[in-house]
């Protein structure tokens, strides 16, 4: 039996960021993470994109923050760890293909985000499909993703704070005091604090005291070689975005359970949504093709807090499509609730209690 004061259950970018949140409040944390096929974060687009959609106005108040934190997040990580995240706030442009898409965008059009006409979208992003106009979103972007997970795990890693246990967690038994997390082997972990963050995988651990509605959902992606995209560009099925010299398309949304393989038809699909935004996709080599799985919740927006009934057990799971967007606000969050027992953010829209709406 190991004693710590916090583990930490999962090792993808919420469970990493939480951690290091943790322990520079001066608690020791332990990660417990296993390594399943399909983990959301380095399959991840990387897109910070909170001005995109129809959010409410407290949940897009939260995800612009959550943007707003990263250029200070990846100044602190690189100054602990001497790695620089490559973080794109040039914005994204959505287009309208469609005459309806133009009306349903300039209808929905909020503070940060404006319309421009065709001639200047193909100013700004010279290889675009001809359409009608679209919004740019002056102030989103996107961030490298697998290079922000090397980050985290390097801070993780050379903290002395914090170990990393390469199991699985099968088991929470928030009722005792300390708390115990069972691993896979048999052994057992105690710690005053559990913070779960499981991503899609967090209905199969046993003993939470409430069931969460988290199910995965694959996401499949390609990589191209090519001419450099300037911007995060977005259609109605999908989007564009610029890593290093590949310019990737994204996302499928497939419920095919826990499989995180890539199909022909997934790769089918992408590439034609790719020539649909921009015609000069038609002629690049595809240089790679992945998959992950998204933790999704019905109403796409995350689990964080602590359990009602149960103080010291902490969700930091269901991050949906916005895991990556949201990763350095999570992690201040648990980090204040863990070490403080409250938090300066109102995070009443991602309470573990709240009542569950459809997918919007
Ligand atoms: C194709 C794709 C594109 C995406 N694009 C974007 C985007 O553009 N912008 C954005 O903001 N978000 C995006 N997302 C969503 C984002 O990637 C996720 O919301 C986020 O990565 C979730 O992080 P996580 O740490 O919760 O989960 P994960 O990254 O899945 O990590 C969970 C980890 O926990 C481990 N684990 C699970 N169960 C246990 C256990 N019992 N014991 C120990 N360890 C365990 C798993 O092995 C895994 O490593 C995308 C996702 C996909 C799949």
């Amino acid at each position: 039996m190991f004693h710590h004061d916090v583990v930490v259950v999962g090792g993808g970018l919420i469970g990493l960021a939480c951690a290091s949140a943790i322990a520079r409040e001066g608690l020791r944390v332990v990660v417990v993470a296993s390594a399943d096929q399909g983990a959301a974060s380095p399959a991840s687009a990387g897109i910070l994109a909170p001005t995109v959609g129809k959010a409410t106005d407290a949940t897009r108040a939260l995800a612009i923050t959550a943007r707003d934190l990263y250029p200070g997040f990846l100044e602190a990580l690189a100054e602990r760890t001497g790695l620089h995240v490559p973080l794109d706030r040039s914005g994204i442009l959505e287009l309208a293909l469609r005459d309806a898409e133009a009306s349903a965008l300039r209808a929905s059009l909020r503070s940060g985000s404006e319309w421009i006409d065709d001639t200047e979208l193909r100013r700004l992003e010279p290889l675009i499909a001809p359409g009608v106009g679209g919004v740019l979103h002056h102030e989103d972007g996107a961030v490298d993703a697998p290079a922000l997970l090397a980050a985290l795990t390097a801070d993780v890693r050379g903290d002395p704070h914090i170990s990393l246990f390469d199991h699985r967690v099968t088991g929470i038994d928030a009722a005792q005091q300390p708390l115990v997390a069972e691993l896979a082997g048999g052994e057992r972990v105690e710690a005053d604090y559990v913070v779960v963050a499981a991503g899609a995988w967090v209905g199969s651990i046993r003993g939470l005291p409430r069931p969460l509605p988290v199910t995965p959902v694959r996401g499949q992606m390609l990589a191209f070689d090519g001419p450099r995209m300037r911007h995060v560009v977005m259609g109605s099925r999908g989007y564009l975005v610029q890593r290093g010299n590949s310019s990737l398309v994204g996302g499928t949304m497939e419920h095919a359970g826990f499989d995180a393989g890539t199909t022909a038809e997934g790769a089918g699909l992408l590439q034609q949504l790719a020539i649909e935004l921009s015609p000069s996709f038609a002629h690049r080599r595809v240089r790679a093709h992945w998959a992950g799985l998204r933790p999704m919740t019905p109403d796409l927006l995350p689990i964080i807090g602590a359990d009602p009934d149960f103080g010291r057990l902490f969700y930091a799971c269901g991050h949906s499509k916005n895991g990556v967007l949201l990763a350095p606000l999570t992690a201040r969050i648990i980090g204040e609730l863990v070490a403080r027992g409250r938090t300066s953010v109102d995070v009443t829209p991602y309470a573990p209690n709240r009542s569950w709406k459809i997918d919007r």
